[in-house]
């Protein structure tokens, strides 16, 4: 496990978790397609699940029709043919959900999810559990469009009150409700990465 370090970040491939479903609020299917804009617009590349629906097939299809680059990571088997984009950049098949998200987190410099369900909260807790670890020392962020997770960020600071959640691991997650400030949050992180487990037994007040 490595110790705490202390990098600066170059964004030119970010990973975004995001759901399946285009849901309900035309401000969230909004958001998906301002922050495909603004990739294209900064040229940084989009490495997502490679789906061709809801929220992740906005995304895809606005940072291409900008000329962006748009990477999908997927297990074909796992999925019906036509869930999956056929008009990306590149497409890699995987083998599982596993070696989607090991190679997504290898991919790409930084995270950001926006809203969805099980399958986005999965992705983005896990890079956060890396990260909490030593694991992953790239920068998370998460799109809170209209309020969406306002309810699992106060579940994170609960977490913080009752001592089951490190301050500086909850500090990991960098939130905003524009993709402007996000990305700009994200480009000006210096990512530190605090072991968990410092010394059998030591613990940071307010925190496992
Ligand atoms: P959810 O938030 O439950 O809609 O799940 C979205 C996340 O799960 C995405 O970031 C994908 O990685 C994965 N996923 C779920 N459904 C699909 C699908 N139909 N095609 C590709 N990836 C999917």
């Amino acid at each position: 496990m490595q110790d705490s370090t202390t990098t600066g970040v170059d964004i030119q491939q970010l990973c975004v978790y995001c759901g399946s479903s285009t849901g309900s609020n035309p401000a969230v299917s909004q958001a998906a397609v301002s922050l495909g804009r603004l990739l294209g617009e900064r040229n940084i590349g989009l490495v997502y699940g490679g789906g061709a629906v809801g929220l992740m097939g906005r995304i895809a299809n606005e940072v291409l029709a900008g000329g962006g680059s748009v990477t999908g990571i997927i297990p074909t088997s796992l999925f019906p043919p036509e869930v999956t984009h056929d008009g990306l950049t590149e497409l890699i098949d995987v083998n599982s959900m596993h070696e989607r998200k090991a190679a997504m987190m290898e991919r790409a410099d930084a995270f950001v999810a926006l809203p969805g369900g099980f399958g986005t909260l999965e992705e983005l807790v896990e890079a956060l559990t890396w990260a909490q670890l030593g694991l992953l020392d790239k920068p998370v962020g998460l799109l809170n469009v209209d309020g969406y997770y306002d309810h699992l960020l106060a579940f994170f600071d609960r977490a913080v009150e009752d001592q089951l959640l490190r301050p500086s691991n909850r500090a990991l997650i960098r939130t905003a409700d524009t993709p402007e400030t996000l990305i700009d949050s994200l480009l000006s992180t210096r990512v530190t990465a605090a072991p968990k487990w410092n010394e059998l037994g030591q613990t940071e007040t307010g925190g496992s």
